[in-house]
């Protein structure tokens, strides 16, 4: 079997740096080009090659292809991989290093430790064995593509199926009912039957979300407690009474489903709301300065402007705010972009001002104080038009907990009518029931095998 180079998917490379260009290989997210639909599944690729032999492993196998490929290496090529789990996509990082190993020695890569063990258990000693992990830069950088490569693929998919007008889906309860979105499907399962997947700006992958809760379903498993029940009546009771109508949050084989779960784990940082506040004495400079964080946690919810601590209840108001005090027009500069860029420059510009750095110029300061003064004298107060460096898949995270701007990005320009969201604000900040273990083992499909 040949490792298949032909599929890597080349179209972003231009705007990665280049320190990345050494990374060549096949990354199989994208396989199937011709269908447009964006893939509904991670990995597509089933069959892959021993990075050292001819013998090839599914790893879609019911039986734990994965296992056995890595119980392959290293019983008899003695190759142990660090921190498997974690790896975005496996069989890309196999054909990878098959590749790599093709024409390189094994030591190159990886470190080497001596066991007084065989692979077998016998005892033996100062026997050879080798580590392949992210100590070595090169396999750092493959891993860092590869969760890269699949967050754009995640944000693509759910971009995708916010919009795709072809759900057409019958209700898992009722007969009269058939969707034509996604969203309609999920928050009609919640308005009529109480059904609670999580809010559908949150999900990922809603087709095989769908398949298996209607599969539970059918097998009279409870989706909550997963407890199984003689027979349907007796099921939707149990889930009614119970308030059992949603789906078990520690369960991480839901992870997948939520597109939180795809966050990269490096920067940009999340700020939680209590370091947000230490931060606010550091913002001594607005007037009004006693309306700002007292009412944070209050029952009204307000909004911050983007660039100082004044906050207010109502969204055109701060927006005027940040005309007058900042000379910078949201509507304006947003204008003509989609939802998801909208998202992204507002967490760019909460970013560059937490880490106090020049939106417009990314120039540098220590201080807020200094920051201001250079943007009020650049009249900095705007985005660049050369670069887009808010336009990047991180920013999609929001940069504060909690940031109600977020909830006022609908897409309000009249350009054409827009569909069927009567559900007013989109929220983007994510509950805490769907920030389920960022760091598990939830970011491959095959892992799952292994459980
Ligand atoms: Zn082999
Ligand atoms: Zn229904
Ligand atoms: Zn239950
Ligand atoms: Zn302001
Ligand atoms: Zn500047």
């Amino acid at each position: 079997m040949e490792a298949n180079t032909t599929n890597n998917i080349s179209s972003k490379d231009s705007h990665e740096e280049s320190s990345r260009s050494s990374i060549v290989g096949p990354l199989n997210f994208a396989k199937d080009t011709s269908s447009l639909e964006p893939p509904t599944s991670l990995v597509n690729e089933r069959t892959v090659p021993c990075m050292f032999c001819s013998n090839v492993y599914d790893f879609h196998s019911r039986d734990n292809g994965v296992d056995q490929y890595l119980a392959h290496l290293y019983l008899v090529h003695r190759l142990i991989v660090g921190d498997v789990k974690e790896i975005a996509c496996l069989p890309s990082y196999c054909y990878y290093w098959r590749d790599k190993f093709s024409s390189e020695p094994v030591d190159k890569y990886c470190s080497s430790m001596l066991l007084n063990q065989l692979p077998d258990g016998t005892s033996s000693s100062n026997e050879k064995y080798f580590l392949l992990s992210d100590i070595e830069p090169l396999d750092y950088e493959l891993r860092q593509r590869l969760k890269r490569e699949k967050l754009d693929l995640v944000l693509t998919r759910h971009q995708f199926e916010r919009t795709d007008r072809n759900y057409r889906r019958d209700c898992l309860y009722c007969r009269d009912f058939r969707s034509e979105t996604r969203p309609e499907f999920i928050s009609h399962l919640y308005a009529k039957h109480f059904l609670l997947l999580g809010k559908s700006e949150h999900l990922v992958f809603v087709d095989e979300l769908i398949e298996i809760v209607q599969d539970k379903l059918n097998q009279l498993i409870c989706l909550y407690c997963e407890k199984v029940f003689k027979d349907r009546p007796t099921l939707k009771e149990h889930m009614r009474k119970k308030g059992h109508k949603r789906i078990n949050p520690d369960n991480h084989y839901y992870d997948r489903f939520f597109l939180v779960n795809y966050r990269l784990k490096q920067k940009p940082e999340y700020v939680p709301i209590a370091k947000r506040k230490e931060e606010s004495s550091v913002f001594n400079s607005d007037d009004d300065s006693d309306s700002d964080w007292s009412d944070w946690n209050g029952e009204e919810q307000t909004t911050t402007c983007l660039f100082c601590t004044h906050s207010e209840a109502n969204i055109d108001t701060l927006k005027q705010h940040m005309v007058d005090k900042h000379s910078f027009d949201f509507t304006q500069t947003v204008h003509g972009m989609s939802f998801y860029q909208r998202v992204k420059v507002v967490n760019f510009i909460r970013r560059q001002m937490h880490i106090r750095k020049c939106i417009t110029c990314e120039q540098q300061f220590t201080d807020y104080k200094s920051l201001c003064e250079h943007m009020d004298t650049e009249e900095h107060y705007r985005l660049s038009k050369e670069s887009n460096g808010w336009d990047q898949p991180e920013y999609f995270f929001p940069t504060y907990e909690d940031d109600q701007f977020l909830c006022h990005l609908e897409e309000i320009d009249n350009e054409e009518p827009t569909t069927s969201e009567e559900d007013g604000s989109i929220v983007i900040s994510e509950d805490l029931n769907a920030r389920i273990n960022i760091d598990a083992e939830s970011l491959s499909l095959e892992n799952f095998s292994l459980q």
